[in-house]
């Protein structure tokens, strides 16, 4: 047990001694409208964007005095990507009865191969429910499946999805096919998947054939079974796999590139670092050049620029170096900028897979991912709140800096789609506090608007009020968190005690 009321003295104390300027709106705006402007071109990883976005977060950090911790001594750890574009399909579906073509699908369907070239016949189709395959189900071995992607009634679609996936192809799955349950969201997803599915390199996690159809295309071909799609899709318990009487005959090519992204890391070095280390993190990536040109209006704008999304935490993070890299700290202070978190968290998985600190001795990560939404400095949401051993510090630091902490959990549904969740996954109290997050409507204004759209830009919209009290409410953390005599850990093994 510690002594809260020492805590909180020895915090007031220490958080005394600093002598930084708090962090103004300012700040944080001039490294926005830097890393949101056209020159970065959306900072997609791979691109001329990524070369300008890593080495500007780079050099800024060695301007605070952070010192690198990349590869080899340098800022950056490659993290080795693989692209796969879809290029052209032809798919014919047979009943397996009768041998008669009875579908061809087009149109709102999109097949992309581990491989340039892949092409078979005779492949027997099912469906999957969400229910993972288990005792008592057919075998998928060889098969094409139909996977739906979003369970109803719970918000578990992100992870629960890709395990699914993941034992249907270890299960031996020829083909995964991903069914979308929301016809007006087909476009996005279209848009999404023709630029290609990422994965990193080290992972042998694919099936031959992988796709994504539209609801309306699955719901014409289930019917050729003389199956509801509606049903299939509203059952949580429905048996998992389900025979569709039907075998598929293809032909797909596929772009496959290889290419190099990098993270970015620096870090504090503290003077005790077998106390363990703490790590602050955003994700520098975005969507780059997202818009085919219009010939009919060759001016319009095509870059997603992500300036909420995320400069506005890159920039939090810059100026949370600089004022915690003039102090002294007992542990070590990790400052990592991920890629491609848009992609699918890859450049946190990379980390993970490759860190330079051993993962057990992090005591906390916190994540900063689209902080500039609110207008309200005061209150935060804390996602990870109540699964993680650091809530009471957290805590005694809101206390501290007049911080009212957000109880509604309505945050909560974002844990999943952030780049903290691959630390939360392997049991590392990972959070993400920001002020954006305790202000719902604007939440959900930002994702039905600019949200991975273009008008993620630098404009009067932009409101940082909530982002720097969030990025001087980081400084508070890191002084906290990094002091032995405000949060002791394990003295012994340097791990905290959650
Ligand atoms: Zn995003």
């Amino acid at each position: 047990m510690r002594f809260i009321a020492l805590l909180i003295l020895c915090g007031l104390a220490f958080s005394g001694v600093a002598d930084a300027q708090p962090i103004g709106e300012a700040d944080l705006l001039r490294h926005i409208e830097i890393l949101a402007s056209d020159a970065f071109e959306g900072r997609e990883p791979g691109t001329d964007g990524e070369n300008k976005a890593v080495s500007y977060i780079a050099t800024q950090w060695s301007a605070a005095g952070l010192r690198s911790a990349g590869e080899n001594g340098s800022w950056y750890a490659p993290v080795p990507l693989v692209e796969r574009r879809p290029e052209s399909h032809r798919i014919y579906f047979f009943s397996s009865a009768s041998g008669k073509v009875v579908r061809t699908v087009e149109d709102e369907l999109l097949l992309w191969s581990r491989s340039p070239s892949f092409r078979a016949s005779n492949i027997p189709v099912v469906f999957a429910g969400y229910a993972l395959s288990g005792k008592g189900q057919p075998s998928v071995a060889g098969k094409l499946v139909l996977l739906p992607r979003t369970p109803p009634d719970t918000d578990d679609a992100f992870t629960g999805f890709g395990k699914r996936k993941l034992q249907l192809i270890r299960d031996g799955a020829v083909g995964v096919i991903t069914v979308l349950d929301d016809q007006d969201r087909w476009p996005r997803f279209r848009r999404y998947f023709e630029r290609g599915a990422t994965s990193l390199a080290i992972e042998q996690n694919h099936a031959e054939l992988e796709g994504v159809i539209s609801f309306d295309q699955f719901e014409k071909l289930v019917r050729q079974s003389g199956l509801q799609a509606k049903t299939l899709l509203g059952d949580r318990d429905a048996l998992s796999i389900v025979d569709l009487g039907l075998n598929a005959e293809t032909k797909v090519e596929t772009q496959v590139r290889s290419y190099l992204s990098h993270n970015v890391i620096g870090k504090i070095p503290g003077i005790n670092p077998k106390r363990g280390a703490l790590l602050f993190m955003g994700h520098w990536d975005h969507f780059g050049i997202c818009r085919v040109e219009d010939p009919l209006n060759p001016g319009k704008d095509r870059i997603c620029n992500g300036a909420v999304d995320n400069a506005s935490g890159m920039s939090l993070l810059i100026e949370t170096a600089k004022r915690l890299s003039n102090e002294q700290h007992d542990r070590d202070i990790y400052f990592l900028a991920t890629t491609a978190e848009e992609k699918g968290l890859l450049g946190a998985r990379a980390f993970v897979e490759n860190p330079p600190v051993n993962l057990d001795t992090l005591i906390g990560v916190f994540n900063a991912d689209t902080v500039a939404l609110s207008d309200n400095g005061q209150k935060i949401a804390v996602i990870g709140l109540g699964e993680n051993g650091l809530d009471r510090d957290i805590e005694i630091v809101a206390a501290q800096e007049g911080r009212e902490i957000d109880r509604s959990g309505n945050a909560d549904v974002y844990s999943k789609r952030q780049d903290g969740y691959i630390f939360l996954e392997r049991n590392i109290p990972a959070y993400m506090i920001t002020s954006a997050f305790a202000d719902e409507e604007r939440v959900k204004a930002f994702i039905n608007g600019p949200y991975h759209e273009v008008s993620d830009e630098v404009n009067d919209s932009l409101e940082l009020t909530g982002a720097a009290a969030d990025a001087n409410f980081y400084v508070a953390l890191g002084r906290y968190l990094s002091s032995t005599g405000t949060y002791p850990g394990k003295a012994t093994s340097g791990v905290a005690d959650n």
